[in-house]
């Protein structure tokens, strides 16, 4: 018999072969779809162009939802080594998401929640919760149908509860890989079930131009469409990456190749400014194009470019602008993807500021070494952000850094673990409480002001298991976070095990720091700052994950802006 929940909830049950379940409620043709498929190589802004994507649609009028598939078996990214695999972006109700999402939020200025990322980790997590419940009615448990009809569901679920038009998805990966390919064949098999002209299909490739030649060469390219097209899936659009301009003769090579009309190839080689992209896509009908194939064009005529423009030029800056240059002392160093965020919160202010920004990398393992001088390498550096970490490396070299931007005037801000770490400097150097610690690296120190949060003490496990996501923080009244917010309240997202040790607080207080931020219960201290310094702030949280390109995010914009004014 039929689990009375489930048949009316998530999905209906059916012995037969096409088990393909809808969510309650779900009306083919209501949201349309758009599937973004990478080919050739990784890491060729596929996420870039997916989000640009969504900015264009966006613009259009059209209620767009974002979502990734990602490849992998993990069930979140919280677990992943950021210099692998870029940061891990929080979202609001605590899901632990790869860098892409980020992107979303940042160009469509709303936030996403868990079911906007889908891992395979989480697919074959519910199947086999599913099939340990006895919900799948005797059958054996087959990839075909059972993980394509779960992703499916996730794809209509989303659809049903956001009311979207179109669900933009992006799969993490590139064709051909053994990770993706139940992904790729489920989103076949959704259109099929859907009709043509609700789900496109877009594939970005990547025209190679080998140094060796000094020429373009497709055949790369020709090789992903192929792939794709022995998976069934016939590409409805091509967006072809490539370092300079794409060629005619490429174009209408591919344009042959994959059965499509030059109208549906695009070009989109390397520019300076990404925010450049949607008004150069525009104009060459780049989303004029999508919404044929979806028959949409009607519904949301085509829109003209002046907002777009706009918005692009806001979002630059003169190359010949004064530069302010900000020192990031980090462990990842030497791939920017690892501090995304924290990249794209400065480059905000930098538009707001019509400043270039400028960022000096630290390695604090270097700091730690005898011979090393801190001055020499703050030499040039206007402000500094010891930003959000984990674990022992570079920790004394990044106290180091603090102490001296503390000493010298030099504007700081410290995010999360940089919060933690400011906490340990003032304890030892103002406080005199001589080895004071963080226990999540030194268990022993006689003074412990920074220790794990009490709810963490029971958690064994790693993944999901952080304080995270977003919660309330009540600002002091009459304090520089007060001033600089405009607000006594604000929400911002956590991502932490660890927490300034209320047992400290009068010291820490008694030294001079202001805590102007806390929770509800004013148990959890949230925002610090000390008064007399020129900005010296650091939170618990990470604003950057909040920071939208025409909404720089607070503390940033104040942080950039007194580090580019002569103190
Ligand atoms: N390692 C610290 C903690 O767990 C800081 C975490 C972070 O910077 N995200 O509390």
């Amino acid at each position: 018999m039929e689990d009375e929940t489930l048949a009316t909830t998530d999905f209906k049950l059916s012995s037969d072969e096409f088990y393909s379940p809808q969510p309650e409620g779900y009306v083919i043709g209501k949201t349309k779809y758009v599937v973004i498929i990478g080919s050739v190589i990784s890491g060729i802004g596929k996420g870039t162009i997916s989000s640009t994507l969504c900015k264009l649609l966006h613009d259009r009028g059209l209620h767009v939802e974002p979502m990734k598939l990602e490849a992998y078996l993990n069930v979140d990214s919280g677990t992943l080594n950021p210099y692998r695999h870029g940061e891990v972006f929080v979202l609001d109700d605590g899901t632990e998401t790869d860098l892409d999402l980020g992107s979303y939020e940042r160009l469509l200025g709303k936030n996403l929640t868990g079911e906007n990322f889908i891992t395979s980790g989480k697919v074959y997590q519910r199947i086999i919760q599913k099939e340990r419940e006895g919900k799948y009615l005797g059958r054996d448990v087959q990839f075909i149908p059972h993980v394509t009809g779960e992703i499916k569901l996730a794809v209509r679920s989303l659809a049903v509860k956001s009311q979207a038009d179109v669900i933009l998805i992006e799969i993490g990966g590139t064709v051909g890989d053994y990770e993706n390919m139940f992904a790729i064949e489920a989103l076949r098999e959704l259109s099929y079930e859907e009709g043509k002209e609700n789900v496109c299909f877009l594939n970005v490739t990547y025209i190679l131009e080998p140094g060796s030649l000094g020429e373009q060469k497709s055949k790369a390219a020709q090789l992903g469409v192929k792939a794709l097209m022995e998976m069934g899936v016939q590409p409805d659009i091509l967006v072809c990456r490539s370092e300079s301009k794409m060629r005619d003769s490429i174009k209408s090579k591919l344009s042959l190749y994959a059965n499509l009309s030059p109208s549906r190839v695009f070009g989109a080689h390397d520019v300076g400014n990404i925010y450049s992209l949607p008004s150069v896509l525009r104009d060459e009908k780049f989303d004029e194009a999508i919404c044929q194939v979806l028959h949409l064009q009607e519904r949301f005529p085509k829109k003209d470019n002046s907002d777009l423009h706009e918005w692009s030029k806001r979002m630059s800056v003169d190359s010949d602008a004064p530069e302010i240059t900000i020192g990031i002392a980090g462990k990842y160093l030497g791939a920017s993807d690892t501090y995304m965020s924290i990249i794209k919160a400065l480059e905000h202010c930098g538009f707001a500021l019509k400043r270039n920004i400028f960022v000096k990398w630290i390695d604090t393992t270097v700091l730690e070494k005898e011979d090393a001088s801190v001055e020499e390498v703050f030499h040039g550096i206007q402000g500094l952000i010891v930003p959000g970490g984990f674990g022992s490396r570079g920790v004394e070299g990044k106290i180091l850094c603090i102490q001296y931007c503390r000493e010298h005037n030099i504007p700081f801000l410290g995010l999360c673990y940089g919060f933690q770490l400011a906490l340990v400097e003032f304890a030892r150097h103002v406080c005199a409480l001589n080895r004071a610690h963080t226990t999540e690296i030194d268990a022993t120190t006689p003074y412990p002001v920074i220790d794990i949060l009490p709810e963490q003490k029971k958690v064994w496990t790693k993944g999901g298991t952080m304080r995270l996501g977003g919660h309330d923080v009540h600002i002091k009244f009459g304090s520089d976070a007060e001033r600089i917010h405009g607000a006594n309240k604000i929400r911002r997202r956590f991502r932490h095990r660890y927490e300034c040790n209320p047992e400290y607080i009068p010291s820490l207080e008694n030294g001079g720091i202001v805590f102007s931020g806390f929770d509800s219960e004013k148990k959890i201290m949230q925002i610090l700052e000390l008064p007399g310094h020129p900005f010296f702030m650091a939170t618990q949280f990470h604003p950057e994950f909040t920071s939208r390109p025409d909404d720089p995010d607070p503390l940033f914009l104040e942080f950039v802006r007194i580090s580019g004014t002569d103190v």
